[in-house]
């Protein structure tokens, strides 16, 4: 089946037709700065784009990425439309997308204020090109909806989470299901008999504890704020920490907002760059900060594995992905390093290598096994959305 995967985030429209069958991408792209500054970057089968584009609006955006594939002449080979969502509040699973599922998806707005409006307008703005197309959402949180009362409960009043939905949700749940099945395949493994900690690390960054196929613990909660140190979030941090500014500094609820998810991580320890790339950099070249920055994100991951172990009675994988995941040799072999009581030993051969002659291991034999996936967003979304349709 052909697919059209929407991605709409706050300020981005990105967008893949996905072959299922074959599993790549026919024509993939983004919208970007949407509202100010507008650009549209694509590659299509005939020809890519990448150009300025006045975009006030999502809905502009989607009307930018329906007008390209009809260039490309691939509007009429898109057979469903499926949508990354970021929260999908009591959903545990992808829904077909109805009138009732878009007022849902409104109604969370408070969950996910920057993206929860923008999923529901693409919904929309989708229905007007592609009127006879049926659309799924895909939820970020609903693969970590298996997680057990107690690794979702917070420790503050129950009746917060009763009357409120406060609790740990998790996100990044298609990175961590699509791996995680990817793992268990690879390592020629039933699922049912398989127990794996995965390690999406981009921008944002979580890992997931799985037992069986199911997740039963993650380290992003309530919000995509809470856990590992990432590029410019904080991560969990002593909450008494904010309202110490508060009553020192006078910051309010936004400047507290602005400080924690954009001013911090990598960024705010290094003050350099929320780059993994540019802080890994000036750490070999002896940049003090960025050496600490790059410490403290290792060694914080490292910790939070050792707490999601917990959730396992064994661990058969620990499992890189992402940006960082994927590309950093270097924060690969701090994690492992930090985390030797777990028995893990890297093979710095296999590190450099991606673990290729070895299906993604990166640990020796013999040891604890660490692998490399890559994972595939667009592709778990898609054959979500063929399952549904
Ligand atoms: P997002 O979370 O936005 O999807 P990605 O998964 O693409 O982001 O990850 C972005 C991160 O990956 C950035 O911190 C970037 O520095 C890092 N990254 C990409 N390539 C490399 C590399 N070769 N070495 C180290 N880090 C890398």
């Amino acid at each position: 089946m052909k697919v059209l995967v929407l991605n709409c985030g706050s300020s981005s429209v990105k967008y893949a037709v996905i072959d299922t069958k074959n599993k790549i991408a026919l024509s993939s792209g983004l919208v970007e700065n949407i509202g100010v500054n507008g650009h549209i970057k694509a590659k299509g089968p005939i020809n890519p784009i990448d150009e300025s584009l006045d975009v006030p609006t999502h809905a502009e955006a989607i009307f930018a990425v329906q007008k390209y594939l009809k260039e490309q002449e691939l509007i009429d080979v898109i057979e469903a439309i499926g949508h990354r969502v970021v929260h999908g509040g009591k959903y545990v699973k992808s829904e077909l997308v109805t009138q009732e599922v878009i007022d849902y998806i409104r109604s969370i707005t408070l969950y996910a204020p920057l993206h929860e409006p923008a999923h529901a307008t693409g919904m929309e703005e989708a229905k007007k090109y592609f009127p006879n197309l049926p659309q799924v959402a895909v939820f970020d949180t609903a693969f970590h909806q298996t997680m057990p009362p107690k690794a979702f409960l917070y420790g503050i009043p129950y009746e917060i989470y009763q009357d409120l939905k406060v609790r740990r949700y998790g996100f990044h749940g298609t990175s961590h299901r699509y791996v995680s099945a990817e793992a268990i395949r690879l390592l020629n493994q039933k699922a049912e008999d398989t127990y794996l900690i995965t390690a999406h690390l981009g921008n944002g960054s979580s890992a997931a504890a799985i037992s069986q196929g199911q997740c039963v613990d993650t380290t992003m909660g309530f919000t995509p704020l809470d856990g590992l140190v990432m590029g410019t979030r904080s991560g969990s941090i002593d909450p008494a920490i904010l309202f110490f500014l508060n009553k020192t500094l006078g910051y309010d609820i936004d400047r507290l907002d602005k400080l924690v998810n954009k001013e911090s991580g990598l960024l705010g320890l290094s003050g350099l760059s929320n780059d993994m790339r540019t802080i890994t950099q000036a750490a070999s070249e002896g940049h003090q900060r960025a050496k600490i920055a790059l410490e403290v994100f290792c060694y914080k991951l490292a910790r939070e594995i050792g707490g999601l172990a917990m959730a396992l009675p064994r661990i058969d994988a620990l499992v890189f992905t992402g940006g960082i995941g994927e590309n950093s040799v270097v924060v690969r072999e701090l994690v492992l390093k930090n985390l030797s009581i777990l028995g893990y030993d890297i093979d710095p051969e296999k590190n450099v290598n991606h673990g290729k002659k070895s299906s993604g291991i990166i640990t020796k034999d013999g040891s604890a096994k660490a692998m490399i996936i890559a994972t595939n967003e667009e592709l778990l979304i898609a054959m979500d959305t063929e399952v549904m349709v």
